[in-house]
């Protein structure tokens, strides 16, 4: 059965109906026939069932009135995702990926091909008999059947107006937009395919209205043979129900490293590619290793995060713009969803060079966020932003997904603490790339860093010891000695803070006797006066420098 509260993503914004064709700018709406024609009213809602009890063909009063649906076969092949933000649907696709990629492993030691293919405006085109007509067949209660003959031929029409002139159209197919009913209504037709399609040597995956087939032989003239009879039994299928496959769109990738043949569908031949996009996630064969390779994907989702990242570099710089927090907000809800989309299949075929592009893309955007110099390392960036590496919180994810995939005695049985597994893991990640932190930050930050600190400019140059002070500058060659104008041997963020006899009035005014680092930040005032205290040592080193160069 389909997920609760299920809705298509793919249709919410999807396309109106298209007519005429050469007017498409003109608004249109769908309404009851019931509105007077040439009233002003539009029901932007047309799904109110004017009958609902509308009299049945007497076939259908033979049907035992409560009897449940036997909708049980849509379990194992369809799922449907349960929100329709788009960061949640990215979540929900996983479980169709999953079940192609362990298929397309299995079969490592045959010729395997993968093909996706394209119903032509699927929804749009939902043949309603078809619907009633299975609903029918799996003895859904006649009184069910009747609510959605009843929704389905409530005479909708379209209504096109363009300058003075009205057109209507009545509509004889298709799922109502938008309509929480849709893909239910869709999966129920597209479920005899399904639990009817039976063959030794393919199988075949959906999800909402995109087809998956996965065809495997010993031969390669087998696999072309295996391919050309499902696809061939798609078709037909199709064509019982009034429905296309667009050949032109349907790709086939191979995932062996023989010949590579094409297939006749139809009279029309379909090529191999080197790739194939399924629900957003791009499959291709490896090179030497005769299996599933991720690496395009990940390179492509690596380009769109990196041409997100520069654009926000754009907009906000480290001196102004957006603060820490909320950068990081951004960093969380934007790009991360992009980067991790599909994660807990394909993290485990990357390879370590793949897992370090990765975190080095998240590391550069949370260097940004908590406006560090580049130098910084990554494990003090990490720690500020309180995130971890993006391996890690790809492997918390993979944890609550498979946590998601056991039954609730399972959980209740082997995981009494499973809400908190995936916290546990990604607080002790979190410890650890702060345990590996420079003894500089720890020095700060001895029992941890408070909730109430808040990097900046000023402030993050100190607690990680990167910042325009004599002993960072002559480590990058900036300039030739450590030392300080006072005559200190060595200017780092210690010798500023605690030491330099240049800061000694604003130290001890602000902050009494102090001895150690950690002090300027143990309490939330104190914290106050030590941001400021940063400010004012850097743009004292700035003027003193700028006095010396002039
Ligand atoms: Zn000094």
């Amino acid at each position: 059965m389909p997920q609760k509260g299920t809705r298509c993503p793919l249709r919410i914004h999807g396309s109106r109906p298209a007519y005429p064709q050469d007017t498409r700018s003109g608004p249109v709406d769908t309404v009851p026939t019931s509105v007077a024609r040439g009233s002003d009213i539009i029901q932007k809602s047309p799904i109110t069932p004017s009958s609902p009890a509308a009299p049945l063909p007497a076939a259908n009063h033979s049907l035992p009135p409560q009897k449940t649906p036997a909708i049980e076969p849509y379990a194992p092949v369809l799922s449907l995702p349960t929100e329709t933000s788009a960061i949640e649907t990215q979540t929900t696709t996983a479980p169709t990926i999953q079940s192609t990629t362990p298929k397309l492993q299995k079969k490592r030691s045959l010729q395997t091909s993968l093909k996706q293919l394209d119903i032509a405006g699927a929804f749009d085109n939902a043949w309603w008999p078809a619907i009633i007509k299975r609903m029918d067949n799996d003895d859904v209660p006649s009184d069910l059947i009747r609510i959605i003959k009843s929704y389905l031929n409530n005479e909708r029409e379209v209504k096109f107006t363009y300058e003075s002139e009205t057109f209507y159209k009545k509509l004889t197919k298709g799922c109502p937009q938008g309509g929480p009913l849709s893909p239910l209504l869709w999966n129920i037709l597209l479920n005899d395919l399904l639990i009817n399609f039976d063959s030794m040597n393919a199988d075949i995956i959906c999800y909402a209205d995109d087809v998956t087939i996965i065809c495997w032989n010993k031969t390669i003239e087998g696999l072309k043979t295996a391919s050309e009879y499902t696809l061939n039994y798609v078709i037909q299928w199709c064509n019982r129900n009034k429905l296309t496959i667009s050949t032109e769109k349907t790709n086939m990738l191979y995932l062996h490293n023989r010949q590579k043949i094409p297939i006749k569908v139809n009279n029309n031949i379909i090529m191999p590619v080197k790739q194939v996009k399924i629900l957003g996630m791009k499959f291709s064969n490896h090179k030497w290793k005769n299996k599933v390779n991720f690496t395009p994907h990940v390179n492509d989702i690596l380009c769109k995060a990196g041409r997100m990242k520069n654009l926000l570099c754009s907009l906000s710089g480290n001196m102004w713009g957006l603060d820490t927090e909320k950068r990081l907000t951004l960093f969380k809800t934007i790009i991360r969803p992009v980067l991790t989309y599909g994660s807990e299949i394909w993290l485990k075929y990357l390879n370590n060079r793949c897992k370090q592009k990765l975190n080095s893309m998240q590391y550069q955007i949370i260097l940004w966020a908590v406006r560090a110099y580049k130098t910084t390392s990554s494990n003090c960036v990490h720690s500020l932003a309180k995130i971890p590496l993006l391996t890690d919180y790809i492997e918390s994810r993979i944890i609550k997904f498979d946590l998601a995939q056991m039954s609730i005695e399972d959980l209740i049985t082997y995981e009494p603490h499973a809400p908190s597994i995936v916290k546990s893991f990604l607080h002790a990640k979190i410890n650890e790339i702060f345990e590996n932190t420079n003894e500089i930050f720890r020095s700060f930050f001895v029992l941890g860093i408070p909730r109430f600190f808040r990097p900046n400019f000023y402030n993050i140059q100190f607690i990680t010891d990167h910042g325009n002070f004599g002993k960072f500058l002559a480590t990058i060659g900036a300039v030739k000695e450590p030392g300080c104008f006072c005559g200190g041997e060595i200017q780092d963020a210690r010798h500023l803070l605690l030491e330099c006899p240049i800061f000694l009035d604003f130290r001890e005014n602000r902050f009494g006797r102090i001895g150690q680092l950690d002090e300027f930040v143990d309490k939330k005032e104190k914290y106050k006066n030590f941001d400021q205290f940063c400010k004012y040592i850097y743009n004292f080193l700035l003027n003193w420098k700028k006095e010396k160069e002039s």
